[in-house]
């Protein structure tokens, strides 16, 4: 969270020098502008956070603005999915709105920069203006329809519009300058022909307007103060400058900050889409992909990821983020607000043989002691026969193993001291069985043994047991940047990013968790219930383990 010592960030400098010199009146409104053309990941909830994180400090407000202009890629299950995640995240927009609103402004826009000669329609393919465009070290060079008359511009402009034309036959052009050492303002295209139904717009329009001309003008429509994107917008500012010049509307400004890099993923739409198509992953909200749907299902909370967000901070230089600070940011929440349950992941019987045979204890436990009033109790029904972690016994321990092991004792969370008295196999060798005595004046908050074990195991009991299936997961890449690697970047993807653990033991007060609520599995790490989890088949998703195990080598 903000910290009251925190320096401004340059954004920040700036709407406070715009607000001090009364620049737009004192206003502030800023807008987050995704094209609705796949799922919102944690780079997008970097920008969220800045765009609606300024707004409300500054006392301003946001758009959400759709930028919608190429009718081919985008799709409504995108947009109503946007939605979703921003709200989810935490912020209200002032206003929904689509680029695609504003076409027919737009194409007025441009109707009046042809008709300040500053616009024209070009006939040449694409791959003739890419060689007439020169390079960084050497001017383009113009054609014969770069001087073609208003009229016909207009005239030209009107019937591309009406359809007259099929893809790729025309385009419109500002005219602006073949020799600028910025390649984007070598007479930019401003429309192209598509002959594309749009999913708000339908069959009205065959032409489309590029980024370049429709972002700006968009933003002067809305009257944005502060349109914020990322670095590689730098080299368009000119000419999202020169339009709004030109046109002499709303003087919107761009400020670029650095997109968020995070390691052991990809960040890309284009990417993650490839992931989702070719079923590397269970779709766009997958617990492994970066998306907000994905870390939602996976049991990130929206406060750890606008921690995460602040916690990065705004900077004009690119990095890489570590993915284990993202981990840590959803640990420091889910240790403040899960609850604490016993599962056991991976069973093993342990039986108490001087417990008797059919009695049942319950022992009380606190939902979440990190809280004051401790969030409310569940009941532990204890038994004879308990599940237990395979890992918390060995038949040849090494020094300093404080769990089971013939003549060790150790606690049972919440319960009784027992003490290691023998154990079973089967013909594998595998340890079936561990039997234990259990101390009766030793139990949890009423012990009166004087007996001090260093080791504490968590337990399910047996008849009171409920299944579950357990999902552990880890990177989704075996490398720190698979987009820079050789070769295709799902190359990289690591086997073993996904662990199912069909037959788990969970305490019976589990069978009722709350959807998107965190629970600490005592030992295992935190956990929440995946989206697929019915009464019948319980499913829980871990979102991170207790430590980071991914540390430095
Ligand atoms: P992609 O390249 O993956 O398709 P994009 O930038 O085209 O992403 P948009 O939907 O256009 O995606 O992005 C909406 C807003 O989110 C833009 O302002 C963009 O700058 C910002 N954004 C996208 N990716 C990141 C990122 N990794 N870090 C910070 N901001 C980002
Ligand atoms: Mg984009």
């Amino acid at each position: 969270m903000m910290s009251e010592e925190r320096s401004l960030n340059f954004i920040e400098e700036i709407v406070e020098e715009d607000i001090s010199t009364g620049k737009y009146g004192g206003r502030v409104l800023t807008r987050f502008p995704p094209e609705p053309n796949g799922y919102l990941h944690i780079g997008h909830a970097k920008s969220i956070c800045l765009n609606f994180g300024l707004a409300l400090e500054y006392g301003g407000k946001t758009n959400l603005r759709f930028d919608d202009t190429n009718p081919v890629k985008e799709d409504v299950e995108y947009v109503d999915s946007i939605k979703e995640d921003v709200k989810w995240l935490g912020f209200e927009w002032a206003n929904e709105l689509y680029a695609s609103d504003y076409f027919d402004q737009l194409y007025e826009f441009a109707v009046s920069l042809i008709k300040k000669g500053l616009a024209y329609v070009d006939d040449s393919t694409a791959e003739e203006i890419a060689a007439q465009k020169g390079t960084p070290t050497e001017p383009g060079k113009g054609n014969e329809y770069r001087n073609r008359s208003l009229e016909e511009n207009l005239r030209l402009f009107a019937e591309m519009k009406d359809g007259k034309y099929p893809d790729g036959a025309k385009v419109l052009r500002a005219k602006i300058d073949l020799a600028s050492p910025n390649m984007h303002m070598r007479d930019p295209l401003m429309y192209r022909i598509k002959h594309a139904h749009h999913h708000r717009t339908g069959d009205k329009w065959c032409i489309y307007p590029m980024y370049d001309f429709a972002h700006g003008e968009s933003d002067a429509i809305e009257e944005i103060t502060h349109s914020i994107c990322t670095l590689e917008f730098i080299p368009h500012r000119p000419l999202y400058d020169w339009f709004i010049e030109k046109l002499d509307i709303f003087p919107s400004k761009q400020y670029e900050f650095a997109r968020l890099n995070l390691n052991y993923t990809v960040m890309s739409k284009r990417k993650l889409l490839q992931l989702v198509e070719e079923k590397h992953v269970d779709g766009w909200d997958d617990p492994r992909m970066p998306t907000i749907s994905g870390l939602r299902r996976r049991g990130y909370t929206p406060a750890s990821i606008r921690d995460f967000c602040e916690r990065i901070g705004v900077a004009k230089r690119e990095n890489m983020i570590e993915m284990a600070l993202l981990e840590s940011c959803i640990r420091e929440d889910l240790n403040k607000t899960a609850w604490r349950r016993m599962a056991v992941l991976d069973p093993i019987k342990l039986i108490i043989t001087d417990y008797p045979e059919g009695k049942t204890e319950t022992f009380v436990g606190e939902n979440n002691p990190e809280a004051e009033d401790g969030e409310g109790t569940r009941e532990l029904p204890f038994s004879r026969e308990l599940w237990i972690e395979r890992e918390d016994f060995m038949e040849e321990p090494p020094k300093k193993f404080f769990r089971l092991a013939v003549g060790n004792m150790v606690r049972l969370k919440s319960a009784y001291i027992v003490k290691c008295e023998g154990f079973t196999k089967d013909a594998d060798g595998n340890v079936t069985e561990v039997h234990c005595t259990h101390v009766p004046n030793s139990l949890s908050g009423n012990d009166t043994s004087g007996i001090n074990v260093k080791g504490t195991i968590h337990w399910v009991s047996v008849p009171h047991a409920k299944t579950a299936e357990v999902r552990l997961y880890d990177r989704l890449f075996r490398v720190e940047d698979p987009s820079n690697e050789d070769g295709d970047f799902k190359e990289y993807i690591n086997p073993n990013s996904l662990q199912i653990l069909p037959n788990a033991y969970i305490e019976p007060d589990l069978a009722t968790a709350i959807p998107g609520k965190g629970y600490q599995f005592i030992r295992k790490g935190y956990f929440t219930l995946d989206k697929f989890s019915t009464p019948e088949k319980l499913i829980f998703n871990r979102t991170v383990t207790l430590k980071d195990g991914w540390v430095k080598k």
